[in-house]
């Protein structure tokens, strides 16, 4: 099998939760500052906010978690009944503002607003045939590469034609909100990798990465948008306009939202995912149950897969307790955030603490939904151990990850995973659990209601469903030309 690149294609990706909104009559600056902290697991790095108030642009953009980037006078000034919002993963390296969003831009025919979820993977080719034409970039992300193909194609054809004419060029993963002057759209690829919603409030209408965004807001959900569908939203609130601007054959929704990034209170591509998750962790239990005392989730990321898990067990007649015997310090960051693997391991001891009665003696099975680089399982091992566990077995809600994730995750480079050229085997003793299982891929599909083919399981299986330098595909998949003209007009 090839090995595959270990680098990003086109500078940094884009992990993130995008959000639109656009009210009858009431300030939009707050529903949207709601909405991102209801998107805050998406992204902790910056967050922003672009209104527009029919006269002109307004937006506010800071490094940081939501509630520290905007004070009571930031939101104060972000006038306009219409607006987009975007909270941005944390990825080495960028850690300064030229990368936060939304990205804004202003031209000859108005201002445009882009909040993007996902990474395109020809985002270098058409930055080169831009800048021939005299484009400057100020950043070396990808969103400010779909803002300008789209101002260009503005300047020659209506907003929906512009739209277009842009998703036939870029070629990638991406949930877009964008905003034209005072209007709101939001734009899925062909392949609906990433997830984005349309949701119903009393005064208007929202678009969101997830539906717990509308919910936060006392909205309905209405539906997801399509693959390669375009959503406007009417100015004044009162409904939306779709347009199926890409066919596509197939889905590639990647299946990680499922079992990790999305909250369990959402519901994406019409499956609740704390749902898909206790399926999931029901299959686990089918395809490798393992007879213990106890079983436990490491939270929270276990949670729903080990509560799937104990109830198929005990469905199955097994003696088994369902405890949470691990307890977390809520106040320490996700463990990824730390620089160094030294740091990391660190944290893995500030963030849980292990209840020592309800595992000293006792055979123990944690249950969580992944392992990336191993620094999670092998450290909770070792505090099991030191809190008495006769025996520890580890039980996992996925595939082994043996490749990066090209599409908008944070998922460690190829070097860096563990199951990256290592055996389940291998992993186990690596890890000190008296064993090791992973759920299969078909597992996961069959969970997920779909065939293999309409996921992707580019993390899992090292192919992918684009046409990505360096890596093997999955499917017949082309690139679309990149040309200095922009395509005809059907
Ligand atoms: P690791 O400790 O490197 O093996 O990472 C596995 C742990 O990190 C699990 O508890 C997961 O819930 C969590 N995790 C998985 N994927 C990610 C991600 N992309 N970003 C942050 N945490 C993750």
């Amino acid at each position: 099998m090839a090995h595959g690149r270990d680098t990003l294609p086109d500078g940094p990706t884009e992990k993130c939760g995008v959000v639109g909104l656009s009210l009858a009559d009431r300030a939009a600056a707050r529903p949207l500052y709601y909405s991102l902290y209801a998107l805050q697991h998406r992204g902790q790095e910056s967050a922003g906010i672009v209104t527009h108030d029919g006269f002109q642009q307004h937006s506010h953009v800071d490094m940081g978690l939501v509630g520290d980037a905007f004070s009571e006078s930031d939101l104060a000034g972000l006038n306009g009944t219409t607006g987009i919002g975007h909270v941005r993963y944390p990825t080495a390296g960028s850690v300064d503002k030229s990368c936060a969003q939304p990205f804004t831009v202003s031209f000859k025919s108005g201002s445009l607003g882009l909040s993007h979820n996902g990474n395109l993977v020809n985002a270098g080719e058409i930055r080169d045939t831009l800048a021939a034409k005299g484009h400057a970039f100020t950043s070396d992300g990808d969103t400010e590469v779909i803002a300008h193909d789209l101002a260009r194609n503005l300047l020659e054809g209506d907003l929906v034609r512009a739209v277009k004419r842009t998703m036939e060029r870029i070629h990638g993963s991406y949930a877009l909100t964008i905003m034209h002057d005072d209007t709101v759209l939001g734009v899925r690829d062909p392949e609906g990798n990433r997830p984005l919603c349309i949701g119903e409030l009393d005064d208007g209408y929202v678009l969101a990465s997830e539906s717990a965004a509308i919910d936060t807001l006392g909205g309905t959900l209405v539906r997801d948008v399509r693959p390669g569908e375009l959503v406007l939203l009417e100015r004044d609130g009162s409904g939306f306009d779709s347009y199926q601007l890409v066919s596509h054959e197939r889905t590639a929704h990647c299946f990680f939202e499922h079992v990790y990034f999305a909250r369990p209170d959402s519901r994406i591509d019409g499956t609740l995912v704390y749902q898909a998750r206790r399926e999931l962790g029901r299959r686990l239990w089918d395809e490798s149950g393992v007879d213990s005392d106890v079983v436990m989730p490491v939270p929270d990321s276990g949670r729903a897969f080990a509560s799937g898990y104990a109830e198929a067990a005990q469905d199955d007649g097994a003696d088994v307790e369902f405890a949470e015997g691990l307890m977390k310090n809520r106040y320490v960051g996700r463990t990824f955030i730390m620089p160094t693997q030294d740091e990391r391991e660190r944290a893995v001891r500030l963030k849980l603490n292990p209840i020592r009665s309800t595992i000293e003696g006792r055979s123990v099975t944690i249950i969580d939904d992944s392992i990336v680089r191993g620094t999670t399982s092998r450290q909770l091992v070792s505090l099991l151990r030191d809190a008495g566990a006769d025996e520890v077995h580890v039980r996992i809600g996925a595939p082994p990850i043996v490749a990066p994730c090209y599409m908008g995750i944070d998922m460690a480079t190829r070097e860096e995973l563990i199951a990256g050229d290592q055996s389940v085997d291998d992993i186990c003793e690596e890890i000190g659990a008296d064993s090791l299982s992973y759920l299969s891929i078909d597992a996961v599909a069959a969970a997920l209601s779909s065939s293999r083919i309409d996921l992707c399981l580019g993390c899992v299986t090292g192919q992918y469903p684009y046409d990505i330098d360096g890596e093997e595909t999955d499917r017949a998949v082309e690139r679309p030309a990149v040309t200095d003209s922009a395509p005809a007009d059907d």
